[in-house]
């Protein structure tokens, strides 16, 4: 699991190394699917008629194969050389900027084209040479008519997301384009779901397709384990906030998030950690030993998720978990049904959970038919969803003290009130003092808006909240222990505080006390691990600003 790796992926598909490192510097670990079966035919000059749907990688089963054939752009005479047609404008300045950043290193020039877009620039650029156009029917037949787009050098058409453009009514627009191309080219035709009607313009515009298809692998047979398959759909802006709030809903004993890139994982994990969650990032870009320590710690449960790419949890042997989480609709059905297979083992329950962007929905629709068992749909947890959790916990952990006894002393206490004060009224205010200490939010938190216009940092756990307020500050959490002080804010704790007492009580250095999270009612610092215990005993029942400290390990 080298960095080698990654690039062998690609490199074995016979892609240019430019490219091939293009897609290793954007974190793919290896191809997708549609990438490993639609790039050989393509780089061998066929036809393609691919089915896959937005989110399988197929932008780059295309563009890859084009970029190769291209090559190295001659800057001085450029001329159009490769034409994408998508149904809408957001698909063309997407696949744009995938052909962009995969063409980086081979110096090609492309240019989106769509209706709504000034003309006069369009043209400037137009005339300067682009090598690459990708664009909207409509506008692009605009083009030719004005004689501004000149196509007879064309040698590759793809057709993206064919059956859209059908839908859309673009059938016409279509075979006027493609009327002026070049008959000596290389065509790839690119829909979700291949009715007739795509076989029909597909026996026009192909030449003896190769047909690729994700493969449907069957599904193992056996128990039915129990999980419950859970989607929520988020804008991609608020990722973080719902992902944040589903674990917090969710709290999950040992979690795996899929991201689909090494890049994603890194920033998942460290977006994580800053929210106060024991996270760690698992991708073919870490060495042995490396890996082996996130492992040792997300075994003992010192770290509660790990955050992977697919290639990484693929030896992973990890026995049981509660949650995986695809941060992303995975690209096929069969990565799914291998990721979600990782919990639920052994008749236990698991819980899979994805977030899915609303243009995704039908990579979820296909995994529900190759499944054949239903995703439910639901909203990302509202901040009273996560009171209501928070209290529910709440209430189980005082059932647990009463089991537990050792109540005798408190008792006393509630006696002493009991004499003036009504007995639920004093039950309720304890319950009250356990459910903030849970967290550190007090009863005026403020609701959070719907997901949809929630700022991407806002958080609802008091501490974290906090955390994700500040800059997201690099913690070493390889040697770092959180220990949690029940004293926050309302007892006017500052950060200088907890450095001051921390280094003066336990004689620590203060370059050894990480991130300081302050709550409420209670702070978390991070120290050595090497310090923790020294540093619980040193502080314990002293005080800190006038307000004896409680101290442990926080969980
Ligand atoms: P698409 O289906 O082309 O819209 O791609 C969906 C997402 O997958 C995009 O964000 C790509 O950057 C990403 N992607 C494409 N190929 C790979 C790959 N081989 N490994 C990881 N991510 C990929």
């Amino acid at each position: 699991m080298t960095e080698q790796r990654g690039a062998d992926g690609f490199g074995a598909l016979g892609l240019d190394p430019a490219l091939v490192s293009a897609a290793a510097s954007l974190g793919y670990e290896e191809p997708t699917a549609i990438q490993r079966e639609a790039i050989p035919p393509l780089l061998l000059g066929r036809d393609v008629l691919g089915q896959a749907a937005t989110g399988t990688g197929k932008t780059a089963a295309f563009a890859l194969p084009l970029l190769h054939r291209i090559g190295k752009s001659d800057g001085a005479q450029r001329r159009v050389r490769g034409l994408v047609l998508v149904p809408t404008r957001e698909l063309a300045v997407q696949v744009a900027e995938a052909v962009h950043k995969y063409g980086r290193l081979l110096d090609v020039a492309v240019l989106p084209i769509y209706g709504g877009q000034s003309v006069g620039q369009q043209l400037r650029t137009l005339k300067r040479g682009v090598d690459v156009v990708v664009a909207t029917p409509g506008r692009a037949l605009d083009h030719i008519r004005r004689g501004t787009l000149d196509l007879s050098g064309v040698e590759v058409l793809v057709l993206d997301e064919a059956d859209e453009m059908l839908d859309m009514g673009f059938a016409e627009e279509l075979e006027a384009i493609v009327d002026t191309l070049p008959e000596e080219r290389q065509t790839a035709l690119f829909s979700a779901t291949v009715a007739p009607r795509i076989h029909s313009i597909s026996k026009r515009y192909l030449r003896e397709p190769v047909r690729v298809t994700i493969a449907n692998e069957t599904t193992a047979a056996g128990k039915k384990p129990r999980v419950r398959e859970v989607a929520y759909v988020v804008q991609r802006a608020y990722k973080v906030a719902a992902l944040a709030r589903v674990i917090d809903m969710e709290s999950p004993t040992s979690a795996i998030i899929f991201c689909r890139t090494r890049t994603e994982v890194d920033e998942l994990s460290e977006s994580l950690g800053a929210r106060g969650y024991q996270a760690e990032a698992i991708h073919g870009g870490l060495s042995q030993e490396q890996r082996d320590r996130v492992l040792r710690r997300f075994r003992e449960g010192v770290s509660e998720i790990l955050v992977a790419t697919d290639v990484a949890a693929r030896g992973l042997d990890i026995e049981h978990l509660s949650h995986v989480v695809n941060y992303d609709v995975p690209s096929s059905p069969d990565a799914y049904v291998h990721r979600v297979g990782r919990t639920g083992r052994a008749g236990r329950e698991g819980v899979a959970i994805t977030l899915t962007e609303a243009r995704e929905h039908r990579l979820l629709r296909n995994i529900e038919q190759h499944t054949k068992r239903k995703i439910s749909v639901e909203s990302v947890p509202t901040a009273h969803d996560l009171r209501a959790r928070r209290l529910e916990l709440t209430s189980a952990a005082l059932e647990e003290a009463l089991d537990s006894g050792g109540l005798e002393k408190y008792r006393t206490v509630v006696e002493a009130l009991g004499a003036t004060r009504d007995i639920l009224d004093i039950a309720a205010a304890a319950v009250k003092l356990a459910d903030q200490s849970r967290d550190g939010s007090d009863k005026d938190e403020p609701d959070i808006p719907a997901i949809a216009v929630l700022p991407p940092v806002l958080t609802p756990k008091g501490a974290r909240t906090n955390a994700a307020q500040r800059p997201a500050r690099r913690t070493n959490s390889e040697d770092m222990t959180k220990i949690w002080i029940g004293l926050g804010r309302s007892a006017r704790v500052g950060p200088g505080d907890l450095v001051g007492a921390i280094a003066n009580e336990a004689r620590i250095n203060s370059r050894e006390i990480g991130a300081i999270d302050i709550a409420d009612n209670f702070s978390i610092v991070e120290v050595s691990s090497s310090k923790a215990a020294a540093v619980i005993a040193a502080l314990r029942g002293k005080s800190i600003r006038g307000k004896k400290v409680s101290i442990r390990l926080d969980r």
